[in-house]
């Protein structure tokens, strides 16, 4: 998880240029303790079951493994590895309040597995109960002072301090089911001041790890912006880079990026009117060391338009495209009711609160910003916001 947004000053004093993107460094957290050895006194079925579990979870089957796991659990109730493993899925499945169950199970079971102390850090955080993260992670580094995860551990202490630290400065004091503008809007407003914006899509021949199912993936990512949001935001695909609003390539240089570390970038340009002038997108198809999932580059695609769209900062809630989380575990790539009303309030002045979107859209399908795509799915409707683990905290 990067917690922090980096923003820098571009070339000259009136640019500002915001660079984001979603890193996988602080996948850290979750499944650290896979490779301990099977305890011998766990019957043969039970690991069997266990064993199959891995086999799923390693070919992203996640349904499956789930099943597995919980059965493994079932057949010996005492033993921890079926419950980090589930805390692991459910992360994957970005079901958070399932994540950190489990991950506290396991650590329940054997308070001496390091493994599972690291895991329940890590689920807090990705939950964002920051507090309890932190709290934990002090209980960790006094019980384990030369612990194997000590380093870890601390880092995480550190982002979230520093997350705690942001949300004072933008007033945040709780979760908004409605949207996260306070953080969309760190650092000022950076809207553009008409639509449709048009977009260049390189042609992404002879780039390494490109595969062509990977076509569809930039413009499937502005339809879902543009048909989530009724058409307050609209794109139209133009074939020459020039005079573009949003220029975007795939790339399979990590140079090529402000941060090679991460997954994607854009690098927005604010113009001398104040508003938006140009963005810069770009999409790395691999990285040194692994080699992106499918649901990832859909996330990272989601993701970048959004910040292109001036969405600055991150969501505080890591379902949301927006959130500054991916890993290469993420089972599922989508914008949710959160990130649709987040982007129409940056550009509908006064819109009743939470009908923006998920209630009705169509009010807001405003001339100014051209046709309005195609009404909303049902399942922006039907999505469920938000789940009870933001009201109350974890015991
Ligand atoms: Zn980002």
């Amino acid at each position: 998880m990067q917690l922090a947004l980096r923003i820098y000053l571009a070339v000259s004093l009136v640019l500002i240029a915001t660079s984001e993107a979603i890193a996988v460094p602080f996948a850290l957290g979750l499944g650290m303790s896979l490779q301990r050895k099977t305890p011998a006194n766990v019957p043969q079925i039970a690991r069997d079951k266990y064993n199959e579990g891995m086999a799923s979870y390693r070919s992203n089957e996640y349904a499956t493994a789930e099943k597995q796991f919980i059965e493994a659990s079932k057949m010996i109730p005492s033993w921890e590895w079926p419950h980090q493993m589930l805390s692991s899925v459910y992360g994957g499945l970005k079901r958070n309040q399932d994540a950190w169950r489990e991950a506290k199970i396991a650590l329940h079971l054997d308070t001496e597995d390091e493994g599972a102390w690291l895991d329940l850090v890590g689920a807090y955080l990705h939950s964002m109960h920051i507090e309890k993260a932190i709290q934990l992670g002090n209980e960790y580094l006094k019980r384990f002072p030369k612990g194997k995860y000590c380093t870890q551990i601390k880092q995480q202490i550190v982002l979230a301090n520093r997350e705690l630290e942001r949300r004072k400065e933008l007033g945040v004091t709780r979760f908004d089911p409605d949207n996260y503008l306070p953080f969309a809007t760190e650092g000022g407003q950076l809207i553009w001041n008409h639509f449709p914006l048009k977009v260049y899509i390189a042609d992404a021949r002879g780039v390494k790890g490109f595969d062509k199912s990977y076509s569809s993936m930039l413009p499937d990512a502005l339809n879902e912006w543009q048909n989530g949001t009724s058409g307050i935001i609209s794109f139209t695909i133009v074939t020459t880079p020039e005079n573009c609003d949003i220029d975007c390539a795939w790339t399979d240089n990590p140079a090529d990026l402000g941060n090679p570390g991460e997954g994607g970038e854009c690098v927005t340009t604010r113009g001398a009117s104040g508003f938006l002038e140009h963005a810069r997108v770009r999409i790395l198809t691999r990285s040194k060391t692994h080699d992106p999932t499918t649901a990832m580059l859909k996330a990272v695609c989601l993701h970048e338009v959004g910040h292109a769209l001036g969405i600055r900062g991150h969501s505080d809630d890591c379902r949301d495209a927006m959130d500054s989380f991916a890993s290469d575990n993420m089972q599922i790539a989508g914008l949710t009711c959160r990130d649709l009303r987040t982007v129409c309030r940056l550009y509908v002045k006064d819109p009743p609160a939470a009908k923006i979107i998920c209630g009705a859209p169509k009010l807001y399908a405003n001339k100014r910003y051209g046709t309005p795509a195609a009404p909303l799915t049902d399942a922006y409707y039907t999505q469920p916001y938000p789940d009870s683990s933001y009201k109350t905290q974890p015991n």
